[in-house]
């Protein structure tokens, strides 16, 4: 949760609610989820993310707006939470698993849906197997 976030939502959603520090929220948000928010350097307008080609970069390759300021301290990040620690946490809720796990129950021979279809269930016999 970034600072703006948590401004916002002290001020205009929960004014009466006497909120914890943004440190302590973050901290419960992880414990609770076993999600961790990854984040980046990026441009100041949002063009590009200074990871892997763009590492050594001094500027935007883009709208050519500077990495850092005068004093040597970055414009923007970009935050986000992945994907798979999402998935991963929805598993460990029992409801949700038994939920996720919907695709591989036993079926008659109707279809009822995509997970009759010939299509997925060609995919689940072949090698679906991530390397
Ligand atoms: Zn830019």
């Amino acid at each position: 949760m970034s600072m703006s976030t948590y401004n916002l939502l002290k001020k205009h959603f929960i004014p009466e609610l006497l909120m914890s520090s943004i440190f302590i929220l973050q901290a419960r948000i992880l414990k609770l989820s076993h999600v961790t928010e990854v984040s980046y350097d990026c441009c100041l307008n949002t063009c590009c993310c200074f990871t892997r080609t763009y590492t050594g970069l001094d500027s935007c390759p883009f709208c050519k707006h500077a990495w850092y300021n005068s004093e040597g301290h970055l414009y923007k990040k970009y935050k986000y939470l992945p994907i798979e620690p999402r998935i991963k946490s929805l598993y460990l809720t029992d409801c949700y698993a038994e939920v996720l796990r919907y695709h591989s129950l036993p079926r008659d021979s109707e279809i009822e849906d995509i997970f009759n279809g010939i299509h997925y269930q060609m995919l689940h016999m072949s090698d679906t197997s991530h390397n």
